[in-house]
């Protein structure tokens, strides 16, 4: 039988519950290694790139999740590289949109086209959008991110807030002699225009050359610490169920969140893997436990064969990752455009 033709109860009951009981209920979807960008804690300056047959098709990327959600996955969130240069993204993000089951369809990108797109993003059911931003100063931008225009990302996230997207979250990789210093101007920028802010601590993917990582380590106490000199923060409970803790500050509605894989160890609720372009399922972004689902897409017009190599692949979820921000080498060399940020 087909998971096509699954009776649906079948389908609905279906679960991924891997080796220490946690549900997995949400995907990451990488669906390029490309990016129009080159940010330096993510890529390295001269990057090859797949060839274009090893990335799953827009049909393969729909299939998958298809699959997902009948295995009960109910967040889908659209990543890469940078999604938004991916040829047929829209087509895909309808696709999606339209899966019985997916609540939360959300994506991560850096908005350097999200002008372009903002409108047909939410007319295909994305609910959430989350867009990197590391810098508001010009030419920090352009240095972080080896060439990019500050100006057009402003635009981009406009554009988001328009089209009325949920919960607009920036992402901020924070970098101790780069942007540290910025986090209460980003806070600020954050809190004036209504949008959620997360600082995400550097985790050591992929080989990088024009920076030490041990040597910018910055925690999310001290991030915390400086943005408070500031504005006051009061601990918030929500849970996005991530592995942010959040903040407020009094009179705003922005949430403010720190991602610290390497000062809080946040595994024992993880609730996710991920799809690499190359449809690797990934069962931990810091470990290298991973199984192919490429060659089962591609072997069968069907699913059952996809569906059973992803229930299988539950067993080999590991407990936890296990970085450390004392060495400077990767302790996992895919970078992080190939695992899906
Ligand atoms: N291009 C899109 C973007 O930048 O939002 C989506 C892909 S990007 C790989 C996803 C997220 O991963 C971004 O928020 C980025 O800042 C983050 N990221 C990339 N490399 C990282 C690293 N080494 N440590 C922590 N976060 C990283
Ligand atoms: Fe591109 Fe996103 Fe990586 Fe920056 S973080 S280089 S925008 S994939």
């Amino acid at each position: 039988m087909t998971s096509e033709t699954l009776p649906s109860s079948a389908a609905a009951s279906s679960q991924l519950v891997d080796g220490f009981g946690r549900r997995i209920t949400y995907v990451r979807l990488s669906v390029t290694d490309r990016c129009d960008l080159r940010c330096r804690y993510c890529m390295a300056e001269d990057m090859t790139f797949l060839p274009r047959h090893e990335v799953l098709s827009i049909e393969e990327l729909a299939r998958l999740g298809t699959v997902f959600t009948e295995l009960g996955v109910s967040k889908i969130r659209v990543t890469g590289g940078e999604p938004l240069i991916r040829r047929g993204i829209v087509d895909l993000m309808d696709s999606l949109g339209q899966l019985p089951g997916l609540n939360d369809l959300c994506m991560t990108t850096n908005a350097t086209h999200m002008a372009q797109y903002a409108q047909a993003l939410k007319d295909a059911g994305v609910k959430r959008i989350n867009i990197s931003l590391d810098s508001l100063n010009p030419e920090r931008f352009r240095y972080l991110t080896r060439h990019g225009d500050l100006a057009q990302v402003l635009e981009g996230i406009r554009a988001a807030q328009q089209a009325g997207f949920e919960r607009i979250k920036l992402n901020c990789v924070a970098l101790k002699n780069y942007n540290a210093d910025e986090a209460p101007e980003l806070v600020r920028f954050a809190l004036n225009e209504g949008l959620d802010i997360s600082f995400i601590e550097e985790m050591p993917l992929g080989q990088i050359t024009d920076h030490g990582r041990a040597a910018e380590f910055v925690s999310s106490a001290e991030l915390r610490e400086s943005i408070e000199q500031k504005v006051t923060l009061r601990a918030t409970t929500h849970d996005s169920g991530g592995p942010a803790r959040y903040w407020q500050v009094p009179g705003y509605d922005s949430r403010i969140g720190f991602i610290s894989p390497h000062s809080q160890n946040f595994c024992a609720s993880c609730n996710r893997v991920r799809v690499t372009a190359t449809g690797r399922l990934l069962l931990c972004l810091g470990q290298e436990n991973s199984v192919d689902l490429r060659a089962p897409l591609r072997e069968s017009s069907g699913t059952e064969q996809v569906r059973q190599v992803i229930v299988n692949a539950m067993a080999q979820k590991p407990k936890e990752h296990d970085f450390t921000h004392q060495q400077d080498e990767p302790q996992i060399l895919r970078f992080m455009n190939v695992s899906g940020g």
